[in-house]
């Protein structure tokens, strides 16, 4: 037997770890299977390469709670450890690493994140125990078992001993008073679930009952049994390669990945690179649905099949945290901090790969498969428009893929669409304006007008087209983009020709502030223009710009602070060319002026879908009223 004083500086270095790791005491478990999972494979490699005599057998890793005695012990059936083993890897080697764990971090809160970086995973045991033991046998039958304990001061026992009969490592931990929640089975099986459920080699925990059939027709026996759990699934698709892999694969690591989702993903992106760094895993697309909450599924990052974090935020571009799936780097520093991990360069090169692949893989279901694509369109642009806006990269490639929808349903990249209006939507000054209309049935006379003059109208719906508009107008071409409902149509495509006004300049001047009284001046702007006298008489439009910057302002960005709380600002056009429009102004009787007035302005409102309420209530009575008279 010997005992001895570990080899720190500081003298007591559990203390420390305690303070630092207050907050994540429930890594202790993930460091420990881990160590289990690490012994396993090597033992399998030195096998396999004959380094090793011993017969491999079952190596599942086994997890035990016993609440009478308070202790959690982690078993495996790996390479084991000789006493000189122990006194080299545990007492030697991991504290050499806390001591200068000790002084590099001592005044960092951050500490926390540098346990296993400095070879202090096992000790992170006593975060959550008084004492630890651990029991071990290696491998070469010559070497002699061992015992090694310690009580969380500096001293440690290590001694030769038989009472590890079979090959491999118990690590008995004895639970201190203030973790007792890890003596709770449902506590350490929520643990192994988020931890461990990926790892190569199979680890059991607990026992499920099952149901075994005997016999046949009224010899049939049924007898329930308990048995032991294996909470893992050891080869998860994102470790074979792609070409071993089916559709129907793919959906099944869906589910294992998520097991309370229902839906399918819409499809998948195998990530499978081994140079310049390490890279696996699998990415789906969901279908989005509006109000979906979309935070519920996350990407998962591991480090070899060992679980490490869903929050992937700096770890891959934003826009992709929308996706599903895991990803997999052993280059990924497994216990640092996040903000050591985006500053990390291999970090950085994944997340611009992870970005290119995505692209890539659109653009080839694309050109396998457009209707497909067309269908699925509306489910995944707010992920496509998001990295669109965010990433120029991305917004370079997406021209190849990125589609704008018609509101006769057809579907076009910009580049075929600027083709398409070309010839009839290029206005006076050659601009190429874009008619979009935001709802279909909202602003269906609008969407009418436009396509009385041959025009086309494209549905720009959801909270990014307005950033996505500027964006795109800001491109090589001119392109503008208007509204239906932002101008009288005349003007949203200005041509050369100009329309005479059948009114002259005093009789406006007569006419204009009749209409005012009637309309509410915070709100509406009266406008007098002289346009086809097969326009409409009164119509409301919204100036495209004001709009814009209120919703922009609404979705953050565009630069014009506090925009989002400006009330809405309208037009009422007054098409002075139009009949009704002359006889309001001959009409000498001001009751009957008011009211034919305020008859064709509710007209206008009501084709802009702006009446409610009481003035609804009152217009819909009064005509019911005229068609009785
Ligand atoms: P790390 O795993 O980062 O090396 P640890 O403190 O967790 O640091 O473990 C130190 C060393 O102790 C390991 O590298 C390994 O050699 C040895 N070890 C720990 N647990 C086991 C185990 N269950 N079986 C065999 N060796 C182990």
């Amino acid at each position: 037997m010997s005992t001895g004083k570990i080899n720190v500086t500081a003298d007591n270095i559990f203390p420390i770890i305690k303070k630092f790791l207050y907050s994540d005491h429930e890594i202790f478990l993930r460091e420990l299977v881990s160590n289990a999972v690490d012994a396993s494979q090597k033992l399998k490699t030195l096998s396999r390469i004959g380094e090793s005599k011993a017969e491999l057998g079952d190596l599942t890793i086994k997890i035990k709670v016993d609440k009478e005695q308070k202790t959690l012990t982690i078993s495996d059936r790996g390479i084991g450890m000789s006493p000189e083993e122990i006194d080299k890897y545990i007492n030697q080697l991991a504290f050499s690493g806390a001591e200068e764990f000790v002084q590099k971090y001592e005044d960092k809160a951050d500490g926390a994140a540098i346990i296993g970086h400095f070879g202090l995973g096992f000790y992170s045991s006593f975060m959550v125990a008084d004492k630890v033991e651990i029991f071990s046998r290696s491998h070469n039958e010559e070497a002699k078992g061992s015992y090694w304990s310690c009580d969380g001061s500096p001293e440690f026992t290590l001694e030769e001993s038989d009472q590890k009969t079979e090959r491999g490592t118990d690590i008995v931990l004895h639970i201190n008073e203030d973790s007792t929640e890890f003596l709770e089975e449902s506590r350490i099986s929520e643990l192994l679930k988020k931890y461990c459920r990926f790892l190569p080699v199979p680890i059991q925990f607990g026992e499920k009952e099952i149901t075994e059939t005997e016999g046949e027709g009224d010899d049939k026996k049924e007898t329930k049994k308990m048995v032991p759990e294996i909470i893992n699934v050891t080869d998860p698709a994102w470790t074979k390669a792609p070409a071993d892999l089916e559709g129907d694969d793919y959906k099944e690591f869906y589910r294992q990945l998520y097991p309370f989702t229902f839906e399918e993903p819409l499809f998948h992106i195998h990530l499978n690179v081994d140079y310049p760094f390490d890279l696996n895993g699998i990415l789906f697309f969901p279908r989005i649905k509006p109000n979906m909450d979309l935070q519920r599924n996350k990407i998962q990052l591991y480090q070899n099949q060992v679980f490490v974090t869903d929050n992937l935020e700096g770890i891959v571009p934003d826009f992709l945290t929308l996706l599903h799936g895991v990803i997999d780097s052993k280059d990924i520093p497994l216990n640092v901090s996040r903000s050591y991990l985006q500053a990390d360069g291999a970090v950085k090169k994944i997340s611009g790969h992870i970005t290119k692949k995505v692209a890539d893989k659109l653009s080839s279901l694309f050109k396998k498969d457009r209707a497909d694509f067309e269908s699925k369109w509306n489910d995944i642009k707010v992920i496509i428009e998001y990295g669109m806006l965010s990433d120029d990269k991305f917004f370079e490639k997406s021209e190849k893929f990125a589609l704008y929808q018609n509101v006769e349903d057809q579907y076009f990249t910009f580049e075929e669409y600027l083709e398409k209006i070309k010839a009839n939507q290029t206005d006076k000054d050659g601009n190429l304006v874009v008619l979009y209309a935001a709802h279909k049935e909202g602003q269906h006379a609008y969407i009418k007008k436009a396509q009385n003059k041959d025009y086309d109208v494209l549905l720009m719906e959801g909270p990014l087209v307005s950033h996505l508009m500027q964006k795109l107008e800001g491109g090589e071409q001119k392109v503008k983009f208007a509204r239906v409902d932002s101008d009288s149509i005349d003007k949203l495509i200005a041509k050369d020709e100009e329309q005479v006004s059948l009114l002259s300049e005093e009789q406006k001047e007569k006419l204009k502030p009749l209409i005012e009284a009637q309309v509410d001046k915070a709100s509406y702007t009266v406008v007098m223009e002289a346009l086809d006298s097969s326009e409409a008489p009164f119509t409301i439009t919204v100036p495209e710009f004001m709009r814009r910057m209120k919703e922009m302002s609404a979705t953050g960005g565009g630069g014009m602070m506090g925009m989002g709380d400006m009330p809405d600002m309208y037009n009422l056009i007054v098409n002075t060319n139009h009949p009704v429009i002359s006889t309001i102004l001959e009409e000498s009787d001001e009751e009957k002026r008011n009211a034919l007035i305020s008859r064709g302005k509710n007209l206008a409102l009501l084709a802009q879908n702006l009446l409610h309420g009481e003035a609804l209530t009152n217009f819909v009575e009064q005509q019911f009223a005229e068609l009785k008279a």
